[in-house]
């Protein structure tokens, strides 16, 4: 398959890249066809892939021909023959988390994230490991945990970004002043030229072949431009653009190997994909730190802040300093709004300090490194600032202040409107005397053209993140572009790096040229055309670069449309405009968004990949499962933005594609509360099913599942029949053919002695409101028809924590099987029938507001029920009653827990009896998603004895009907096998407690165990 080449070679370098959009299409079928033929990969070739896999964290987008998805490594050897063949050029990928353009690119990408991550080797005597490019930074250190080491170069995507691109990028990490960047940590690299030959890069002088021709020819290009080298290579620490032609003479502060020797695999590093495709890496790991300790200085105004780094990274012996990190006075505000950091962030502060800076100190022991903070303080006093320096021995304390800076890109980029802080001069590197000096001058430069930044990060070895605000719709190119210039006259004036930490990509490329000068510019095209001479790697990166302005190449350019559509829900918060110097929004609605600010939401995620991730946490169940770009919070976001902006067709809100992409979203609303800029997908799959709805109607299954609330009561009487549905496998499989309920599913037990028609029970509504000691308890369908001892249960905790108890009906006489039970909506929601899911929810807001208005707690114990009062109740257009009765609706934990807090639970307390088995807690999605997950487990604590354990899980699979549903069950148990099925099996005497009606079914189906609410919990321990 090694066909000699064609075309490619003989454009001019830069006609190349518009050479290349136009070959892909040309043999993008035939590409398809032997990809499949020859490979068991996944070949995907249709427009939604394509276009999910068209962005990256950067501002730019490039349809690529297609994408491979690859089942083993060595296939990504065969698609680079295949390729090669038919002269398209291949893009490698791993996380899609550049932030330059590095990953977008019109010919073939390849994925390498799903299946080509295998660990391959750890060596912990040599502190080595070999492993797979598409494996994540964090997956590999969760791995060297055991063996007290690290791979320590920490991204802060590191739980979305494989080793492969961190080597494409020469990535670094916060702590680089301590362990340098890629370059500095990777040992050796086995990686395919795009001629199809497979080379082992390491030492120069041990190399033989190919590689010590390749070497000779790159020691002679090194030292023939030794002088041009020495004069214009920049002499900082981050330093990333174009190749490293500085390995045969080193320009980094800090030497590329222990022994200052050539290494060839360094050459890789940091070439973006462009020299040649990676098999697979080897690493130099290093010792887990022992213990750390952090010291936060305040500093009266950034400039002095900016000032001191340079004295501060000079304590400690070499190794001990970590990291020098910085938090400007508006990253402060921002993240003191937030009550999840709050409490954190002033922790670390003495007064309101313009700027912080984080200073870490590692080391085999406290007593050893907290001397060093003592050093920082008297240093702070010699430079004029005494007592300006928080200390922090403590390991949590010091991990909480960690977080909130990791979160604070996030934070910035959570800014609603057209003008969004944009990457391109966000890791210029300047040497640390000159660091005050640039930064003031670089804001002139943003205050001159209308805009302004945040700085952020990392002080050390000068390279702080600021990202300018603005519109690319508008005028943000031209801008963009005015700015970099200036910019670079700074970085220039200073002797810094112009691309110090994210690459080249095509936003960036053409400042290499910039940096180095035309002698060195040539030996880099000489470098590409000796290993790729085809141009078939990521033609137009590195070499030959686009101009980084080029409105053709951007995600959202001037021409960027809109289709208008007429929301069912309200996004009208989305649907605002911003000031780039004050960030204050405009009103809602004034956007000017033709889908009302649907489209505008859906605009927010900026591809940063953070739902890639494993951790903890719940975003993204599906993702976790299928690892597909397509089950991802982000692929569902671009296919969405793509549809709704005519890129996908006409009728694209209501075409597979993006119904596809959306099957397996669960609605768990993990997204919108750990995406960085608040995707809320379970919200718009509601918007979309809505849609659909529109022109397509409602299946049977469907109609059965959204209007349960409304029959439930008449089946009920039926129950001994319906039933017989669990005890029969014929009727069960019958049920699969006609309805697609699984047959492999038991379905929920009907109760004919319900918790609706057990009589009146509860103080009545006029009793209720004339008590000082009132609660409402909202019963939902599922409790009250399936589980009514949850119900019963609940009563009798509220009943004996002393309220008076009335439950929600419609005669509010409390209930009882005449009086008519209410129903939140939330099964019409689910199945996008928002117009009677409206209905729904205005006759129980009608039913909750007396109580509301008179400030009496509303509680419930489903969390997808009771909080859909709080969440989507407020977007459909209900009015203030809708805001007034959620600000009253608790779950039952939460209203305990608020009871307890105000000294009123000491009469339930006093009868709750001890108990003796270990409890496993699994949090319902939504109750994670609102940060309820403490209150259940402070209340379940409150028993004595209780030492309950909360199971680190996503979602459990079963979410609503999802895992009822014939096409779903399979995914839904292996979403439960993920954490919640093997943590059940690791206690097998534990109690299991789990709010979510559809968790303890999972629970009951994948493990036969039986968990039970917390009510019930409660009311069994009752004395
Ligand atoms: C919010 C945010 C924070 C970030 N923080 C940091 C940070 O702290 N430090 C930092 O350095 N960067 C940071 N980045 C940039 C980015 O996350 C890193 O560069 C990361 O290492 C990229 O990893 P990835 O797996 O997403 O690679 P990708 O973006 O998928 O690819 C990166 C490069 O590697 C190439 N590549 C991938 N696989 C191969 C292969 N098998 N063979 C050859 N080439 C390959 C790609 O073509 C591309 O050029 C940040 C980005 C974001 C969005
Ligand atoms: S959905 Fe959120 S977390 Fe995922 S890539 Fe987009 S912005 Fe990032
Ligand atoms: S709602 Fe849940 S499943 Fe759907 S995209 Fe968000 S995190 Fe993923």
């Amino acid at each position: 398959m090694n066909a000699p080449l064609s075309s490619l070679a003989q454009v001019s370098p830069d006609q190349a890249y518009e050479h290349v959009a136009r070959v892909t299409h040309e043999v993008a079928a035939q590409l398809a066809r032997r990809l499949r033929q020859h490979t068991q990969g996944e070949v995907r070739f249709d427009t939604a892939d394509r276009g999910r896999y068209a962005t990256d964290a950067s501002i730019y987008q490039v349809m690529p021909a297609g994408v491979f998805v690859p089942r083993s490594i060595d296939e990504v050897g065969v698609a680079l023959d295949i390729c090669r063949d038919l002269d398209v050029p291949i893009v490698p990928r791993g996380g899609g988390t550049s932030q330059c353009g590095q990953t977008v690119g019109a010919g073939l990408v390849i994925d390498h994230t799903k299946h080509v991550r295998r660990i391959l080797q750890v060596d912990a005597q040599s502190a080595t490991a070999v492993v797979e490019p598409g494996l994540v930074l964090d997956h590999l250190n969760a791995e060297l945990k055991k063996h007290g080491l690290w791979y320590p170069v920490d991204v802060s995507t590191s739980a979305q970004a494989t080793l492969g691109g961190m080597a494409g990028n020469n990535s670094c990490g916060s702590r680089s002043i301590a362990y340098g960047n890629m370059v500095h940590n990777v040992l050796g690299v086995q990686a395919w030229l795009s001629d199809g030959t497979l080379l082992d890069w390491g030492p120069y002088e041990q190399s033989t072949g190919r590689v010590r021709q390749i070497g000779d020819f790159l020691a002679k290009l090194a030292h023939r431009l030794a002088p041009d080298i020495e004069a214009n290579w920049p002499k900082v620490l981050r330093r990333v653009a174009g190749y490293n032609l500085d390995i045969f003479n080193n320009q980094s502060p800090r030497p590329y190997t222990a022994d200052g020797s050539v290494n060839l695999a360094h050459l890789l590093i940091g070439s973006e994909g462009t020299l040649a495709l990676t098999r697979q890496l080897k690493l130099q790991l290093q010792p887990l730190p022992r213990t750390k300790v952090l010291g936060v200085v305040n500093f009266p105004s950034f400039h002095q802040a900016m000032d001191a780094a340079q004295h501060i990274v000079k304590l400690g012996a070499p190794g001990q300093l970590m990291a020098v990190e910085l938090v400007d006075r508006t990253m402060i505000e921002l993240s003191l709004q937030n009550p999840s950091f709050a409490p954190t962030v002033r922790t670390a502060l003495i007064g309101e300090p313009d700027a912080v800076l984080l200073v870490e100190f590692a080391g085999d022991s406290k007593a050893e490194i907290e001397p060093l903070l003592d050093q920082l303080e008297e240093l702070m006093g010699d430079l004029g600032l005494p007592r300006s320096v928080v200390k922090m021995a403590d390991d949590s304390a010091q991990k909480n202040l960690w977080e909130v800076r990791k979160a604070g890109l996030n934070i910035m980029m959570s800014l609603r409107g057209d003008g969004k802080p944009v990457s391109f001069i966000e890791d210029c590197a300047v040497p640390l005397e000159h660091l005050a000096e640039y930064t003031a001058a670089l804001t002139d430069v943003f205050e001159r053209h209308g805009t302004r930044g945040t700085w952020y990060a990392h002080a050390s070895v000068g390279t702080l993140h600021v990202r300018p605000i603005l519109d690319m719709r508008r005028d943000g190119a031209p801008k963009m572009r005015a700015i970099a210039e200036e910019a670079s006259a700074l970085v220039r004036r200073f002797r810094g790096a112009y691309s110090g930490e994210h690459g080249d990509g095509l936003c960036r490329g053409e400042w290499i040229h910039w940096q180095y000068g035309d002698a060195i510019q040539h030996a880099l095209r000489d470098i590409k055309a000796e290993l790729d001479p085809n141009n078939l790697l990521c033609p137009g990166r590195i070499v030959a670069p686009p101009r980084m302005d080029d409105a053709s190449l951007m995600r959202f350019p001037p021409a960027y449309q809109v289709i208008p559509i007429r929301p069912a829900l309200d996004w009208s918060a989305w649907n605002v405009q911003n000031d780039p110097r004050t960030e204050e929004i405009s009103a809602p609605g004034t956007g000017g968004d033709p889908a009302h600010g649907l489209a505008k939401a859906v605009e927010m995620c900026n591809n940063n990949g953070h739902c890639r991730k494993f951790d903890a946490g719940t975003m993204c169940p599906s993702y976790r499962v299928t690892r597909d770009e397509k089950h991802l919070t982000r692929g569902r976001a671009n296919t969405l933005r793509l549809a709704l902006s005519g890129q996908l067709g006409p009728d694209a809100l209501s075409s597979n594609d993006l119904s596809d992409s959306l099957s397996l979203c669960v609605g768990c609303k993990g997204c919108k509360r750990e995406c960085p800029t608040g995707v809320d997908m379970a919200r718009m799959k509601i918007e979309v099913s809505h849609q659909v709805r529109q022109k397509k109607g409602l299946r049977l299954r469907e109609r059965l599942v959204a209007t349960l609330p409304d029959y439930a009561r008449h089946a009920a009487r039926l129950s001994g029949l319906l039933n017989l549905r669990n005890q029969m496998p014929w009727l069960a499989q019958l049920g699969e053919r006609l309805l697609g309920l699984s047959s492999q599913r038991s379905l929920p037990q009907w109760e004919s002695r319900h918790f609706f028609n057990r009589g009146t029970m509860g103080v009545s509504a006029a009793q209720a409101l004339a008590s000082s000691q009132a609660v409402v308890l909202f019963v939902d369908t599922f409790n009250g028809h399936f589980e009514s001892e949850n119900a019963l249960d609940a009563f009798k905790v509220l009943s004996a924590a002393g309220y008076d108890v009335h439950i929600a009906s419609k005669t509010h006489e409390g209930h009882g099987a005449n009086q008519g039970h209410l129903c939140c909506g939330r099964t019409y929601l689910s199945n996008g029938m928002v117009d009677e899911a409206r209905v729904k929810a205005q006759e129980l807001l009608s039913a909750l507001r007396p109580f509301a208005e008179k400030g009496i707690a509303i509680v419930g114990l489903e969390p997808s029920c009771l909080l859909t009062l709080r969440d989507e109740y407020t977007v459909m257009g209900l009015g203030e009653v809708a805001n007034l009765v959620a600000r009253h609706s608790l779950l039952l934990e939460e209203f305990l827990v608020r009871e307890l807090k105000a000294g009123r639970l000491d009469a339930l307390k006093s009868r709750l009896c001890t108990i003796n088995q270990p409890i496993l807690v699994h949090g319902h999605c939504h109750q994670k998603a609102f940060g309820l997950m403490p209150d259940i487990m402070d209340i379940v604590k409150l028993l004595p004895g209780a030492n309950p354990r909360l199971i680190e899980t996503s979602c459990c699979g079963m979410a609503g009907s999802f895992g009822y549903e014939q096409e779903h069950h399979e995914i839904s148990m292996q979403m439960a096998e993920l954490s919640l099925l093997p943590a059940l099996r690791s206690s097998p005497d534990a109690l299991v407690v789990a709010d979510g009606t559809s968790c303890r079914h999972q629970i009951r189906d994948g493990s036969q165990r039986h968990a039970i609410h917390v009510a019930s919990l409660l009311a069994r321990h009752l004395r």
